[in-house]
């Protein structure tokens, strides 16, 4: 019989300006774009979402208290460094992540080309098959903060490992 109480849900959820001329990293790849996160690490919002949630399942706390923007050991940073940091930890390491589903909000790059390389990246960076990570891509819908902004969301469900 399944022990229900034994499993963990997380949510986690990013934004960052984009500013011309920086680099775009999203989901751990370099995508090309004419403008990227302003950020202290590389600024991979879907990332940072996917980091906060595997952390909330497990009740490690946020981002920010793990990888403090006022630390310069942090600055421009890899984001997959920082998820290969949290997977690492004991306390994270005695679940297993179960499935991921993911929703990044942004006009520019339109993600529909780049979906399946980042659904790849995120499945390599995570140990997971195909068919338990999801990621979906909306636009701001003509909101006023379109070109400036992006943001992600993301949801993990956690079994014991
Ligand atoms: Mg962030």
């Amino acid at each position: 019989m399944i022990d229900t109480e034994s499993f963990r849900i997380g949510q986690g959820y990013d934004s960052h300006a984009l500013v011309a001329g920086r680099p775009f990293f999203l989901g751990g790849v370099e995508l090309p774009a004419e403008a990227g996160a302003m950020a202290h690490s590389d600024g991979d919002c879907l990332l940072h979402a996917l980091i906060d949630a595997i952390l909330g399942a497990s009740a490690r706390g946020d981002i920010g208290q793990w990888f403090p923007d006022s630390d310069p050991a942090f600055k421009g940073v890899a984001s997959s460094e920082l998820l290969a940091t949290v997977l690492a930890d004991p306390e994270v390491g005695r679940f297993r992540i179960v499935n991921l589903d993911a929703t990044v909000f942004l006009d520019r790059p339109r993600l529909s080309p780049h979906r399946e390389t980042l659904q790849a990246s995120l499945c390599r960076l995570l140990g997971l098959e195909p068919g338990r990570v999801n990621l979906k891509a909306k636009t701001w819908e003509g909101m006023p903060w379109a070109a400036a902004l992006v943001a992600a969301s993301a949801t993990v469900l956690l079994a014991p490992a």
